[in-house]
This record gives C-alpha cells, structure tokens and sequence, in this order.
C-alpha cells in the first residue's frame, strides 16, 4: 500500500509512524473518508493528510481517540472538517493542552532534538467539536461506522471506532509498551476493555505499536484487573507479577 498504509479490512487502512509508534486510521467510502488521529503538530498532521490524499480523494471527517497530543494536535490541517471526539474529550484538551504542550517540548528538548520541540511548540491546539456521549453512528461515505465511548480507562474520554470486523482501539489498548498509566483510571480500564472485546470480531488497531486480535487484548484485560487489584489490597494478591508491576510503571 502507498505512503505507508497497510489495509487490515475492506478499504480500512492503518498507517504506523516511526514517530512514538503511532498508528492513525483511514476508512474509505463511496464519496467521503474517516481519518482516526491526526498526529503531533501540524507538520505530522499535514503529512499525514497528504498521505490520505494518496489514497482517496473523497472528503474526509476525523476522530480523535482521547485528548492526548499525540492523537490530536494534527487536527488544524483537516479544517474545515468536523472533529469527532467523546465529550469530555474536548474538555480534557482544553485543560490540559498547554501543559501537555510543555511537558512534550522540554522531553524533545532534553533528547536534543529542538527542530520537533518547535513543531510541537507551535502546533495549533484544535478542540474537537462533534461530540459523543455514549455511542454514534456516522455515514461516511456510505459505510457506517460506529463511535463509542465504553467507560473510563487509559483517559476520562476514550472514544473506540468500528467499522466492519475492525476496531480501533487508540489507546485503552497498547501493543509494545505497557499501557499508559499518566492520565488513567486503572480501577475502571479492565471494565472498559472488557466492553471493547464484546466488539472485537477481527483486527484490533491499537493507539501505538502492531495490530492485535483478541487473545491479546484479553491479555491485557487481565493484566489490567490484577492491577486493579492490586491497588485495591497490595498485601492480598500474590499473583501480582513483574509483567503487571511494569505497567504501574508506565507512561504516556
Ligand atoms: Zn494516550
């Protein structure tokens, strides 16, 4: 496939960057296109649509999975499109976009690579404005694809996509690293990604790393439970291991 896409279903596509192993999602109809994350800044964003263009032509709308700047801070380069997001979603950005924003900018500081640091430090924060509750199905270009807000987990407003026997899971599912722990709610995350593996009927696109099926997020699921658990009795469970211990370590 070109400019980096690989099809995992019928026109649904996922394209894994070198950058933080991110993956963005495409999903082509007869007359529009649905972009999952648009990337960093606005430089990765704008890659990243040049890259949809080679694809399709078909107008396109975009889903952010969560408030993370690494899903998000592309959206400035698919206006005047919609935005879709869970509701808090926009929320959560609007609070925490700025310190996100210097949080990144000092780590690319300190790794020594100040060209990224300025990308991101000019990167236009652009709020989602198509807001989900619970759950929305969206036309786009006549294939339906569906938007659902499961429960709280990696963040307060995670949003998965499915089309087809695809989902797209951002990041309540994480291959490669462990799950990423900084903004979540580790005492709901099990519950949220066992609603997610009722939909599961093929691929699983995570947020970061290579493309998993059900067996591997019910690993995690269970991972995630005992961590539950863990936090709730530390003393009580003696199954707790060194593979659940490094996802109490992990970060965004
Ligand atoms: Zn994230």
């Amino acid at each position: 496939m070109t400019a980096g896409w690989r099809e995992v279903g019928d026109q649904v596509f996922v394209r894994r960057h070198r950058e933080l192993d991110l993956n963005c999602g495409l999903v082509v109809g007869m007359s529009g296109c649905l972009v999952v994350d648009t990337r960093s800044h606005l430089g990765e964003g704008r890659a990243l649509a040049e890259a949809v263009r080679s694809v399709t032509p078909h107008p396109w709308t975009v889903v952010n999975t969560h408030a993370h700047y690494d899903h998000c801070f592309g959206n400035a380069a698919f206006r005047p499109a919609e935005v879709w997001a869970a509701r808090q979603c926009a929320a959560e950005l609007e609070a925490t976009g700025e310190l996100q924003r210097a949080a990144v900018v000092a780590e690319l500081l300190a790794d020594g690579d100040p060209a990224a640091a300025e990308l991101v430090a000019v990167a236009p924060i652009d709020l989602p404005d198509r807001l989900v509750d619970d759950a929305t199905v969206l036309d786009v270009g006549g294939r339906l694809v569906t938007l659902r807000h499961l429960g709280r987990g990696h963040t307060g407003a995670d949003l998965v996509v499915a089309v087809d026997d695809v989902v797209f899971a951002g990041d309540l599912v994480e291959e490669g690293a462990p799950p990423a722990m900084e903004d979540a709610f580790p005492l709901e995350w099990a519950e949220t990604v066992s609603a997610l593996l009722e939909l599961v009927r093929g691929p699983v696109v995570p947020g970061h790393g290579a493309v998993v099926d059900a067996a591997f997020v019910t690993a995690q699921r269970d991972e995630l439970a005992a961590l539950a658990r863990w936090l709730g009795d530390p003393a009580a469970d003696l199954a707790f291991d060194e593979r659940t211990r490094a996802i109490a370590r992990g970060r965004c």
